[in-house]
Formats: structure tokens, C-alpha cells, sequence
């Protein structure tokens, strides 16, 4: 995933997972000879972030690793709070709008740092929660988004999941274990993605079947596999004509998002 003498930027949001990886990574960093630079993205919910950036800034500081902050506000010209109070109905889920934004601002920020490498720390767990909730929505398209794993390219930028494999409890368990703190504080919004759901439905069954959510990361895998194969040969890739990124609409979700945003302000729905 890594290569020697690489820029690395990693996602880091002050919870458990993104905290273990830069830990983890930095261990490594000087035997591999790759720099390492984390990024927070500060999604504007008031009285979320404060916690977690005082937590990002004091581990960096910590195990020297240089930090920078980028907000939805200074990329999108809107915060999160501000989206939830103009989207045009409750259908659209915060985590829907938060999720398209955060995916975009992590490249961009990516590559603003001048990083080559993007390195996230989705684990297993969220990953079987984002298959879930792609196929109760009908989106297959973003199903076959999901492999490869666990690298993938964008706009030359390398997108890495070191920790797709692992379940969020070992991450847990390796957090505690190294007395890593991290943030406590909850998003005020995260109850209306059907994602609590799944992740309460997988850890039941894994409590009564172990091994289980293993076995369906794999079957998973293999049919988003089949997707992509099946949706390259009819999905044209297309620049969006707003934004320039790579879409397979003329209009990426970004931008999508931002016009939905923008319309409700204008009251085009009322
Ligand atoms: S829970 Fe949803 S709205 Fe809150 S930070 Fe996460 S993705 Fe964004
Ligand atoms: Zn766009």
C-alpha cells in the first residue's frame, strides 16, 4: 500500500480508529522512510469537532507529526449545521450530505498538502455498514465503487484502508491497550443513518455466530467485485461540468449536493 519515500495524508477525526492508524503508521514511518501528515476535517457541528480537534492537535504534537484543519465551510461554502437547516426534506440524512462532503474535502485536502497518498481508516465494520446501507437503497452503482480494496485512485491521488480487514474491536482493544484518548463526544446527528442499525445487527449476530462478519466482508468484496466488472463496460466516466472532478453524471454528488442546498434556500421547493 505504501511506498518508500511517499507523502502520506491520513484522515484523522479524533475517534479510535483514525487515531490507532496514525499511531500505527508513525511507528513505522521511519524503518519505511514515508512522511507522515494528518488532516481533520472540521464538518462545522456546533459543539462536536471541539473535543476531538484539542485531541488531534495534542497527539500530533505529541508524536511530531504535522496537522492542518480544513473545514466544509472554507471548501463548500456551507456547514453542517447550516446544511441540515436548508435541506429540502428530512429524507435526505445528514450522514448522506456529511458523507459526500467528507469523501471530497479528504481528497481535496489530500491534495492541497501535496500528499500522493490518502489513508483512511475504515474498518471492516464500516464497511460491511456502507454495503448495507448501498444495497437498501438501491445503489448498486456505489457498491461496485467499493472494490478494489484495499486501494483505489483518484485524480492521482492513492487511496488506502489499512484497516479494512480488522474488526472495529481489535481497534478498540489496541486503543485501550496503548492508552491511546480518544474523543467521547457523540454527532448530535448520527441516529438518523440507518448505519446504528446495521452496526447493531452485525455485532448481535457476530456475538452469537463469531467469525461471521469475516465471512460476509469476503462475500461482499467478491460481488462488489462483479458490480464494478459489470458496470465498467456501461458507466461512462465523465468530468462534471460544474466542479471538474470525475463523475459518472454530468453533475458529480458534490455539486448535486450543493445545488439541492442551494435551491431549498431559494425556496425552488416551496
Ligand atoms: S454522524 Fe453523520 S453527520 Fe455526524 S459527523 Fe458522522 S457522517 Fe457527519
Ligand atoms: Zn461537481
Amino acid at each position: 500500500m505504501i511506498r518508500y519515500g511517499e507523502k502520506i495524508a491520513v484522515g484523522v477525526s479524533g475517534g479510535k480508529d483514525s487515531l490507532v492508524l496514525l499511531h500505527i503508521l508513525n511507528k513505522i514511518a521511519n524503518q519505511n522512510n514515508y512522511k507522515l501528515i494528518a488532516i481533520t476535517i472540521d464538518e462545522g457541528i456546533e459543539g462536536y469537532r471541539n473535543e476531538s480537534l484539542s485531541i488531534v492537535k495534542e497527539f500530533c504534537n505529541n508524536i511530531n507529526v504535522p496537522y492542518f484543519i480544513f473545514s466544509y465551510d472554507e471548501l463548500f461554502g456551507i456547514n453542517m449545521d447550516e446544511a441540515i437547516e436548508t435541506r429540502p426534506s428530512k429524507k435526505t440524512t445528514s450522514c448522506s450530505i456529511c458523507g459526500t462532503f467528507r469523501r471530497r474535502a479528504l481528497d481535496l485536502a489530500s491534495i492541497r498538502i501535496g500528499a500522493g497518498v490518502l489513508a483512511t481508516a475504515h474498518n471492516l465494520d464500516d464497511y460491511l455498514q456502507t454495503f448495507m446501507i448501498n444495497l437498501f437503497s438501491g445503489d448498486v452503482d456505489r457498491i461496485g465503487w467499493m472494490y478494489p480494496q484495499p486501494i483505489e485512485y483518484h485524480n492521482g491521488l492513492k487511496k488506502i484502508k489499512p484497516f479494512v480487514e480488522l474488526y472495529e474491536s481489535e481497534i478498540v482493544f489496541y486503543a485501550f491497550h496503548s492508552g491511546i484518548a480518544f474523543q467521547s463526544d457523540q454527532c448530535p446527528y448520527m441516529h438518523e443513518s440507518i448505519r446504528t442499525d446495521f452496526r447493531e445487527f452485525f455485532n448481535n449476530l457476530e456475538k452469537i455466530r463469531p467469525g461471521i462478519k469475516y465471512n460476509c466482508f469476503n462475500s461482499m468484496n467478491k460481488l462488489s467485485k462483479i458490480v464494478k466488472t459489470f458496470k465498467k463496460n456501461i458507466n461512462v466516466k465523465n468530468s462534471c461540468l460544474i466542479c471538474g472532478e470525475t463523475s459518472t453524471n454530468q453533475i458529480c454528488s458534490v455539486c448535486t449536493t450543493i445545488q439541492m442546498l442551494d435551491l431549498d434556500k431559494k425556496n425552488y421547493y416551496d
